[in-house]
């Protein structure tokens, strides 16, 4: 290999990790981001360090000897608490404070980078490219992308979208507010509005949900001059046509602006590693060349 260190016989690799709801999923990949060594497990509703831990060191075991990570990229429920290096999504006490990144750092000794599950889809959507990404998935996340680079802002967490306004005297959120994209485009959003499992939801409300990620998706493309949008997640999965077309149309409405005329919102999904993938890929945090 070209970057092979003359003295090892080492093949340098990267450990990626996504935590859901639903799953834990746990890969490894090369530099050209293909998935080698892969595993995963429900997501349990306690003790989710633990068996994080224990997907790890099964990945680990299960990994070519010559292979060796040399940092680990993470997915989660945003925002990420730099300072205590682990998620901390609103509401979400299950993730909360969770030492993710310093119990990874020392099962795999390497260093680890925290990501938003929605910041990390857009980087993987954009392909080096300017994209704004909206994930649709337990909770609204999301992020800009301009010219390959992912926007980060002060705190790391540009593309928060979740607490946009989109409806006046619209659905309370649990920020306190009310009329967020996150009641009407999120599955806990969702699902609390109908009582329902998420595939339950009747169809008005799929064109509801559609109509309020058109208004969002206006707002960001005026704001941010980007005219690639590239939506994802399990609610896109899930509402499928009726959710498209309601999105459509509402921007259709608006194309008299000439910022809407070709903006471009299409689907793009991909597999659960491919975030954290794509963190992993485009960040220089690795580990140092004495260990
Ligand atoms: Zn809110």
């Amino acid at each position: 290999m070209a970057d092979a260190a003359s003295s090892s016989e080492f093949v340098d690799v990267r450990m990626v990790v996504d935590l859901g709801e639903r799953h834990l999923a746990v890969g490894i990949i090369d530099s050209d981001g293909n998935v080698g060594v892969r595993d995963r497990v429900v997501t349990p509703t306690k003790d989710r360090l633990p068996a994080l831990t224990r997907l790890i060191h099964r990945v680990l075991a299960a990994t070519p000897a010559e292979q060796r990570p040399v940092m680990c990229a993470v997915t989660g429920p945003g925002p990420v608490d730099e300072e205590r290096g682990c998620f901390s999504p609103l509401g979400r006490n299950d993730w909360d404070g969770l030492p993710i990144r310093d119990s990874i750092s020392d099962i795999v000794e390497c260093p680890t980078i925290l990501e938003s599950t929605g910041r990390a889809y857009a980087l993987a959507a954009a392909g080096g490219t300017s994209v704004i990404g909206l994930h649709l998935g337990d909770d609204v996340d999301g992020g800009i992308v301009v010219g390959g680079r992912l926007l980060a802002g002060e705190r790391g967490s540009v593309g928060a979208f979740a607490h946009l306004g989109v409806e006046v005297d619209g659905r309370p959120c649990i920020c306190g507010k009310s009329g967020c994209l996150e009641t009407y485009a999120s599955v806990r959003g969702i699902e609390e509005s109908t009582g329902r499992g998420l595939v339950s939801t009747p169809t008005s409300l799929i064109t509801q949900s559609g109509m309020m990620v058109a208004r969002a998706c206006a707002s960001l493309a005026a704001m941010m001059d980007i005219h690639r949008i590239r939506i994802g997640g399990v609610v896109v999965e899930a509402f499928r046509e009726a959710f498209i077309a309601s999105i459509h149309s509402e921007l259709e409405e608006r194309s008299r602006l000439t910022h809407l005329r070709d903006l471009d919102v299409a689907v793009s999904q991909f597999h659960v590693l491919a975030g954290a993938s794509a963190v992993a890929l485009a960040s220089d945090l690795v580990r140092p060349a004495s260990l």
